[in-house]
């Protein structure tokens, strides 16, 4: 409990700023109801206190994280099943079910979304899966990693809010979902990194134009930069996609189980094994699942959430096996840079929907990491990055520890390009043989 009290002191700080910024804005603003579509309020995921939808992301009672809530739309499923198959092929298909205003999909962004579920069935046989296995390949948006869907929300609520640079701290993909998505947007951006990254993100975060940053130090101490930031006049008119549109931000993950479900012909399955970095994936993915179920969209069915940590950086993981329901913040130190985050913001939630479910949460180690993306590549010509090489990694640890029954239907997902980490595997992948151009060289290589 230590652990937690000492999370919320240092987020005591911006809580109280977060209190004056909705006193301020309360008479001022006119209603942004219709801008936000279905959403009608952000409401504290742990004592329930609703406040108007503004840029905060903690309760003004307990410091909790603040979440959307919705009035979503009630009445005939098939109605709104047949309205999102009619819609584009992008995340904007859900939109009556996000905090977006509805001709959000005339306005410049990315769209992002509607990436393709793979049937992995050369996986499945090697991993020994008789129940069916589904790679949600998400390298396939616009920036190469599922980033995408959570800045294209946030991006809509700082036009909302009339914010004018677009910031985020990142470890890698985020900075370089900000750069393009501000670009199009016509945003100012400016963004901050661990100076040490892979070269991919780091140019990947800088080629759009916008101002990178690179903070001497690793994620946790970015962050809590930007924290700094944004209770500065500095930071007056930024929107930090993950600190203070943070709830906006983490509903662009529900569209990850909207797809998967309406792509398994609107059904649920049985398990899917989701990389934790700072837990909002997976518990966003979580809420995704219950709303298809409030709303009749799917049949209701018990599924199991699992979690993917890098043994490097496995807070998370560590108190699950402890049957501890705090996290223990770590020093992250692994291949896997995009999950190094050493103090997980919603690792308790993680443990809570892992254990409600019936899932778990495991770990892998950096080669085997490694074994896994080159597995993945080996069996479905899908290259992944660290983070997708940790799921995968895991999944075949769950199954080998009887974890995860292989009797079931089981989605993992891929949430980046291998394009971004060539390093990872660079060491130990490359020419089978370099020979002389003549067919002689090529039957003395073995090869003919
Ligand atoms: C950010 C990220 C995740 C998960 O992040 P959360 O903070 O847990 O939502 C997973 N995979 C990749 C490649 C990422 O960049
Ligand atoms: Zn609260």
């Amino acid at each position: 409990m230590a652990i937690v009290a000492a999370g919320k002191m240092r987020r005591k700080g911006l809580a109280v700023m977060a209190v004056q910024t909705i006193d301020n804005t309360t008479e001022a603003t006119p209603d942004t109801g219709p801008a936000f579509g279905p959403a009608v309020a952000l409401s504290c995921r742990e004592c329930g206190e609703r406040v108007p939808l503004g840029p905060v992301f903690a309760c003004q009672e307990c410091f909790g994280p603040l979440e959307v809530a919705y009035d979503l739309p009630t009445g005939d499923p098939e109605a709104l099943r047949k309205q999102i198959e009619s819609g584009p092929a992008n995340i904007w298909r859900y939109a009556p079910l996000l905090p977006v205003p509805a001709d959000v999909v005339d306005k410049p962004n990315l769209n992002p979304g509607w990436t393709k579920l793979v049937k992995a069935d050369n996986l499945a046989r090697e991993l020994g899966v008789t129940g069916g296995l589904y790679v949600k390949d998400d390298s396939g948006n616009p920036t190469h990693s599922f980033k995408d869907r959570v800045v294209a929300i946030a991006l809509e609520a700082a036009r909302t809010f009339g914010l004018k640079t677009l910031s985020c701290s990142s470890t890698g993909n985020l900075a370089g979902a900000v750069g393009a998505a501000a670009a199009r947007a016509g945003f100012r951006s400016c963004v901050f990194i661990p100076h040490d990254l892979e070269a991919g993100k780091v140019v990947m975060a800088a080629v759009y134009g916008g101002e990178l940053v690179g903070i001497e130090g690793n994620y946790d101490d970015v962050n809590r930069f930007c924290s700094e930031l944004i209770g500065d006049p500095i930071g007056e008119d930024w929107g930090f996609v993950n600190v203070n549109l943070r709830p906006y931000y983490g509903e662009g993950s529900k569209t990850l189980a909207y797809e998967i479900c309406e792509q398994l012909g609107w059904r649920l399955p049985d398990q899917i094994v989701i990389p934790i970095a700072s837990g909002s994936q997976l518990t966003k993915i979580d809420k995704g699942l219950q709303e298809l179920i409030k709303l009749g969209l799917v049949e209701e069915k018990p599924y199991k959430i699992y979690g993917a940590q890098a043994e490097g950086c496995s807070p998370v993981s560590a108190a699950f096996k402890a049957g501890h329901d705090v996290v223990r913040p770590v020093k992250p130190d692994t291949i896997a840079k995009s999950l190094a985050i050493g103090n997980p913001a919603d690792g308790p939630y993680v443990l809570d929907i892992a254990r409600r479910t019936g899932g778990a949460v495991e770990d892998v180690t950096d080669e085997q990491c490694v074994a896994a993306i080159k597995l993945l590549a080996r069996t479905e010509g899908i290259f992944a990055e660290t983070a997708g090489g940790v799921t995968v990694g895991v999944l075949k640890k769950l199954i080998e520890t009887g974890q995860l029954d292989p009797a079931l239907e089981t989605v993992v997902l891929n949430t980046g390009d291998g394009l971004k980490t060539l390093d990872a595997v660079a060491p130990t992948t490359g020419p089978t043989a370099v020979i002389r151009p003549t067919l002689a060289a090529f039957r003395e290589a073995g090869l003919a």
